[in-house]
């Protein structure tokens, strides 16, 4: 098997269906043997009622695996991976904001420059709000400041690499993924393609700015522990200016001996540092929760049924 195509699905049902004949397109007269795994992140609609037709037409290698749950994008790219078996192994959205035809592009130029071993796109102008793009361009800053790791800004999961990468990826079977970082993570040599996304087929991102939010504290911690250092300095950056504040009351008495009661400094005081304490506290917290659910050793995934061409399975769920 030459190349795997990863294919993260949560309530796509309209989109897999265009994105199935896409790629029939695409690699319709590709000489190369290639598998499309679909992995059905817990949908809520049709996604597997489609999936399940497409698999029965049987033109081309599929495979679906089917979770028990929604476990999100993350862990609907690592599945794929542990079910790849391509020497070249490329993951892409199945709404179509990417175009297919550019893995074909993507596996070229791997298999003409060996010193490579993944091809990247990354977005150079996004179509989204100046808000949104400006959050993004600070995350970007925030997590090559704050990280040993060269994060590409606009970088997408949209690439293909070489078997060794995907090999290297399903060994960091860490339960809070965050793919950017972990690509970065593995190292390899990395080409970057510009490429434009296009708009949805289909349906709706997944994404609103909280869950995005959410993701980018996820990112930054999952690959940084500057967090906590953080703590200690402004601990101890707080600690240095009181001992100037002690230094200007103790003068303040000698020389003008005012006896000022203080109130308002003192609840000034005990707030700020009460809120720094507990801020503290909570970075400490985020951490430790991680710890928590990595230590209980969960799966990343359940896979409910995994359906594959391998198996030679023939469905007759075209009617359901
Ligand atoms: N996706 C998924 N599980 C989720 C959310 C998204 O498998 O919990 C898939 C989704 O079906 C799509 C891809 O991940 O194929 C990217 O999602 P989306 O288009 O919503 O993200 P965006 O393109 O807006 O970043
Ligand atoms: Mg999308």
């Amino acid at each position: 098997m030459k190349l795997s195509i990863i294919v993260p699905c949560y309530n796509e049902e309209d989109n897999v269906l265009i994105f199935y004949d896409a790629i029939k397109n695409a690699f319709s007269n590709v000489s190369f043997s290639y598998e499309v795994i679909f992995i059905n992140d817990g949908s809520e609609d049709d996604t597997f009622k489609n999936l399940k037709k497409i698999y029965a037409q049987g033109s081309i290698n599929i495979k679906i695996i089917n979770f028990s749950r929604n476990f999100g994008k993350e862990s609907a790219i690592y599945a794929g991976l542990v079910e790849s078996k391509g020497d070249f192994v490329s993951i892409i959205d199945a709404d179509l904001q990417q175009n297919p035809k550019l893995i074909l592009d993507m596996v070229d130029f791997l298999d003409k420059n060996d010193n490579y071993d993944c091809v990247a796109t990354f977005q150079e102008q996004r179509k989204e709000g100046k808000s949104l793009v400006f959050f993004k361009n600070t995350f970007y800053k925030v997590i090559n400041k704050l990280t040993d790791l060269d994060f590409v800004n606009g970088a997408s999961d949209f690439r293909t690499f070489r078997r060794s990468m995907a090999d290297s990826l399903i060994n960091m079977s860490e339960y809070h993924r965050f793919s950017k970082g972990l690509f970065s993570w593995v190292g390899f040599n990395t080409h970057y393609i510009p490429y434009q996304a296009d708009e949805r087929a289909c349906g709706n991102s997944k994404w609103s700015f909280r869950k995005l939010f959410k993701y980018a504290i996820d990112g930054i911690m999952a690959f940084s522990t500057t967090p906590l250092r953080l703590s200690s300095f402004i601990g101890m950056f707080t600690a240095v200016l009181s001992v100037f504040y002690l230094i200007f009351v103790i003068i303040q008495k000698l020389c003008f001996s005012i006896a000022v009661p203080g109130y308002a400094t003192i609840v000034v005081l005990i707030l700020f540092l009460g809120g720094l304490q507990l801020s503290a506290l909570g970075i400490i917290g985020e951490y430790l929760a991680k710890i928590y659910i990595q230590s209980k050793g969960r799966p990343i995934y359940i896979a409910k049924e995994i359906i594959s061409y391998e198996d030679g399975l023939d469905l007759d769920d075209k009617n359901d």
